[in-house]
């Protein structure tokens, strides 16, 4: 079937353009032809002799499904979150697990014990976790704010100049 010739178009918002996938691995990105392993590591072995960091995860992973859509992205040294983009991941230990989250603020808060400025738009953070139990309230909003990060929000605030805060987006 034949492709009609290709038409100017207005550029398409960040959040509505489909995303890349990739051929070999099926991964999905932003940015087409982005370097990346292909590697696909199943679930099970990050968190083999882990229990509890599999049990935090999958806590997690029902929490962020309640807020939309969420995919798990799990590579040779990490597994996380994506909806357009990355917003957070388990690095699984023995008596639980770093939970990292990417927020377009700098979060200071008793639970975060560190906070690394990517980029001015991309703070990550890390919250460690022991317990199931712990991924509460406090951690629920800070996973809410990474959700809004990982749909790529923070670009449509920009760009329509809002004054849209984590809160009114979600
Ligand atoms: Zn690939």
């Amino acid at each position: 079937m034949g492709k009609p010739p290709r038409k100017p178009r207005p550029l398409r918002p960040f959040e509505d353009r489909p995303l890349w996938r990739c051929p070999r691995c099926g991964k999905r990105f932003v940015t087409r032809n982005i370097y990346h392993s292909c590697t696909r590591v199943p679930l099970e072995d990050h968190f083999r002799g882990r229990p509890l960091a599999k049990a935090i995860f999958m806590r997690i992973d029902a929490l962020l499904r309640s807020f939309g859509p969420v995919r798990i992205v799990s590579n040779r040294t990490r597994v996380g979150w994506m909806v357009r983009v990355r917003f957070g991941g388990i690095h699984p230990l023995k008596d639980g697990a770093w939970l990292d989250l990417w927020l377009s603020r700098p979060l200071h808060h008793p639970r975060v014990a560190k906070v690394r400025e990517v980029s001015p738009r991309c703070h990550l953070h890390s919250v460690r976790l022991r317990d199931p139990e712990e991924v509460d309230g406090e951690v629920r909003e800070m996973l809410r704010r990474a959700y809004a990060v990982g749909c790529q929000e923070h670009l449509r605030e920009r760009r329509e100049g809002s004054i849209a805060t984590p809160e009114s987006a979600g």
